[in-house]
């Protein structure tokens, strides 16, 4: 008897073994199977085939149920990318079916959705069969396509009726969709016909000929200009109409066809980017590029840090070590944090790499993504530039991953399965022996030590290219500032003249706060209520262009009260800023200045952040304000100053990597100032001028940071000291989650001695969405031993168990 182990897309569930119906050939590895689930039927990936016996200690063949039919006859998923996904599945410990749906295209499951229709030949034989033929005939005698996932439930031999109702002719399979049926799009493009061609006359001899409006004319030299046609779109920029298009195509001057174009989700064309051929490496970016070739070539696993100063080139690197990695007939993955924030390095490698690059984004629809993976698994793409999940990409052959900004949070997926994207790059390029390039000017505690344990390589580059200089850097007490100049102050005194100074000289500004909305709260004067969300322990935060105040976790709003709701006060302060508070306090004060705000709030639209990153670009924004987004690499060489309004939004949190991310933001968003011919300056507004994090932000000083910080970690025993797993327990009430959470702890404390295990305790948002939380930690140097304890005693309370989340390596305890 033969035995699969098979994933499928069920929360938390460990792979599940069945067997393989005689009838049907040894399934590869990857392929996909439709099977009984309880009393569902399921898609499944297949996790790896036995053909010996199960052991006696396995049960008995009577409980292993067969597979009903496999829908693959070569791997769907490559193996390579199956075994990623089982590891992710046993390091962050959630179902199999979780962390492979994570690497699956979108469509893989529904698209197994196969249909069976009834034959002429099937119609006229349905009085003739018995037992399940004759079921199945019956449930399609009304002509309509059934699944056969639904004919399959029948039970026992429905597979086989099936299959013989197939071949017989009785029924037919409609075969799974491949693809997407309107994959394609399409475009307007106006060519000039043999007869537009000879209007050229025309113009010269007024007298022959229809006569043509000035419109038409433009439109014809236009289009005369172009051989190959032209995009009706791009006629419609330059002021030429669809009107003045059919009147020219009615009068046979102008043909007007519709073309097939290659859906390029990314719009791209607007980003200008410098030529490659232009420039030539810095002898510090060769010698690190010579060390990447040849660590690259050594065709073994390699992890190396490129440790690179903000402006120090390192996409230029990134780009030709996949040139070379291509040049070995090997395949390229790059992982970026947010494509939209960064479209340089996108546009970059769609430069170098044209039709072999794909670009995949969390704003592509389904059909694009799917489509896309579909070129990728096919072999058509040897360069893949995306997001987290990209790290999944069926790329054939891998040599190289590039994580860029490898310290970036959003690698980290906040929900199931709750895998960071570096890590997980790490293990496939030791799984592919490939080389994995981690870059960031301000690495993670985690990169920096392994590079320090020598566990990875280390590349710097420690000057900016062409030599320019660091932004200059000047702290701003806001104590001070407050005690001068009123509370109210939100740009200081130094913060404005330096804004009033680059206005003058026609240069761009990014002013910085991490933190949306226009208010953080609102408070009554009268009795001091504060607006608070009913199901998070937050308070609203004030929209003002809205006229909402909406909660930031949970998304609940309510329109702007006029009194309070607990005493009924006319007196409502609104308390704290956000962005767009800062928005509105810089065009009050530079009203000549064109001011634009990027946030959450601002780039809902699909490409609203393109749209603003490109105006800035072209110079047609003097000052943007916004969060964190704007800390990205973004490469805008006219930007020479850079605000900070707090730098302290970050410092306040619970969680222990605050200074870590507030160290990062701040080098990060000083970074993007003076980036071109001009020295660019950097003000930073803080309430701790003498912080750590503020300190060596201030100086760039990467290293002294890491020291300090190092040593706290150290002292409180916390990543990347000791691994540390974080479970939230939720429940309707918090003695509830306490209570549960409690049991779990003794649990994990009972199994053994090798860890310590912190709490429960509530957690620090300790509602959320309406749910109460509590929280333990599990620290310890074996995570595996950790996870074990942890998966042990969830196992014994599977109540407990669907309330709780598990984060191996948390990005944030909160
Ligand atoms: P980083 O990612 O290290 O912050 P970038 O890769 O964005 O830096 O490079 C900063 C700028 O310098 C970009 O505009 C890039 O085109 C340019 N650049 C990179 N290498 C060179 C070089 N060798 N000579 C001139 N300009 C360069
Ligand atoms: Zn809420």
């Amino acid at each position: 008897m033969r035995h699969l182990r098979v994933a499928v897309p069920v929360p938390a569930l460990a792979p599940l073994t069945y067997s393989l119906p005689e009838s049907l050939p040894d399934p590869a590895v990857g392929a996909r199977v439709l099977v009984p689930v309880g009393n569902r039927v399921m898609t499944g990936c297949v996790l790896d085939v036995s053909s010996s016996a199960l052991s006696t200690a396995d049960p008995g063949p009577t409980s292993i149920k067969p597979i009903l039919d496999l829908l693959d006859d070569r791997a769907f998923l490559p193996p390579d990318v199956v075994a990623l996904a089982s590891w992710v599945a046993e390091y962050y410990a959630c179902g199999a079916g979780d962390a492979l749906a994570a690497a699956m295209p979108p469509r893989a499951w529904v698209e197994s959705e196969r249909h069976a229709r009834i034959t002429d030949h099937g119609r006229s034989r349905s009085e003739l069969e018995g037992g399940h033929r004759r079921a199945m005939l019956v449930a399609l005698a009304s002509g309509k396509p059934v699944r056969t996932a639904t004919l399959l439930k029948a039970g026992r031999g429905a597979h086989a009726a099936l299959l013989a109702l197939e071949r017989d002719g009785l029924i037919a399979i409609a075969k799974p969709l491949k693809g997407k049926a309107d994959a394609s799009r399409t475009i307007r493009v106006a060519h000039l016909t043999a007869q537009g061609a000879e209007a050229a006359a025309w113009e010269t001899e007024p007298d022959h000929g229809p006569r043509l409006g000035v419109r038409q004319r433009e439109a014809l030299a236009l289009i005369r200009s172009a051989p190959e046609g032209i995009d009706t779109a791009q006629l419609a920029q330059r002021g030429i109409g669809a009107q003045t298009l059919t009147r020219l195509a009615a009068l046979g001057l102008v043909s007007l066809i519709r073309r097939r174009i290659e859906r390029d989700p990314y719009d791209l064309q607007s980003i200008v980017v410098a030529e490659a051929a232009s420039i030539s490496l810095t002898a510090e970016q060769s010698a690190a590029l010579a060390r990447l070739t040849a660590l690259g070539s050594a065709g073994a696993f390699r992890a190396v840090l490129l440790h690179g100063v903000t402006g120090s080139g390192k996409t230029e690197l990134y780009l030709r070590l996949a040139r070379h990695t291509r040049e070995r007939s090997r395949g390229v993955i790059l992982l970026v944090p947010e494509i939209a924030l960064t479209p340089a390095v996108a546009a970059r490698f769609r430069q170098a790499f044209g039709e072999r690059v794909a670009i995949q984004h969390s704003g592509l629809s389904d059909g694009e993504r799917h489509d896309q993976w579909h070129r990728i698994r096919r072999g058509e793409v040897d360069v893949v530039v995306g997001t987290r999940s990209a790290v999944f990409a069926p790329v054939r052959a891998l040599g190289l991953i590039v994580v860029d900004e490898e310290h970036d949070g959003s690698y980290k997926q906040e929900e199931t399965p709750r895998y960071n994207g570096r890590d997980v790059a790490v293990m496939r390029a030791r799984q592919a022996d490939a080389l994995v390039v981690l870059g960031s000017a301000t690495p993670s505690l985690e990169t920096y030590s392994n590079a320090e344990r020598a566990r990875y390589d280390l590349v710097r580059l420690a000057r900016r290219v062409l030599d320019r200089p660091m932004a200059d850097v000047q702290i701003v007490d806001m104590r001070e500032e407050y005690a001068a100049t009123g509370p109210d102050v939100i740009l200081s005194r130094a913060l404005s003249e330096a804004v009033a100074r680059r206005l003058a000289e026609r240069e761009q500004a990014i002013i910085l706060l991490n933190r949306r909305g226009f208010a953080t709260s609102v408070i009554c004067r009268e009795c001091g209520a504060t607006l608070d969300c009913p199901n998070c322990s937050l308070s609203l935060t004030v929209h003002r262009a809205a006229h909402r105040a909406r909660c930031h976790y949970c998304n609940h709003s309510i329109a702007l009260p006029q009194k309070c709701f607990a005493c009924g006060g006319q007196f409502l302060e609104q308390v704290g800023f956000g962005t767009e508070r800062v928005e509105a306090d810089v065009e009050a004060q530079f009203p000549q200045a064109r001011v634009a705000r990027v946030d959450r709030d601002t780039i809902r639209r699909r490409g609203a952040i393109t749209s603003l990153l490109s105006r800035f670009a072209a110079g047609e924004i003097d000052i943007l304000v916004g969060t964190q987004m704007l800390a990205k690499g973004h490469d805008f060489p006219r930007v020479t100053l850079v605000g900070v309004i707090s730098a302290d939004v970050g410092l306040g949190l619970a969680d222990f990597r605050a200074a870590e991310r507030t160290f990062q933001l701040l080098t990060q968003v000083a970074g993007r100032a003076g980036r071109g011919t001009i020295r660019g300056e950097a003000i930073v507004q803080t309430l701790f001028p003498h912080h750590y994090s503020i300190r060596h932000a201030c100086r760039q000083d990467y290293a002294a940071f890491y020291e300090e910080e190092i040593a706290f970690r150290r002292a409180m025993r916390y990543p990347p000291t000791l691994a540390l797993i974080n479970a939230v327990v939720k429940g309707r009430t918090f003695a509830a989650a306490m209570h549960d959470a409690a049991d779990l702890v003794r649990a994990v404390r009972a199994a053994s001695s090798a860890f310590r295990v912190l709490g429960p305790a509530p957690a620090p948002l300790s509602r959320l969405k309406g749910e109460h939380r509590a929280q333990f930690f599990i620290k310890g140097s074996q995570r595996s031993v950790m996870r074990d304890a942890l998966l042990a005693a969830l196992n014994a309370r599977p109540d407990i168990a669907r309330r709780t989340i598990v984060d191996v390596d948390p990005m944030s305890v909160l």
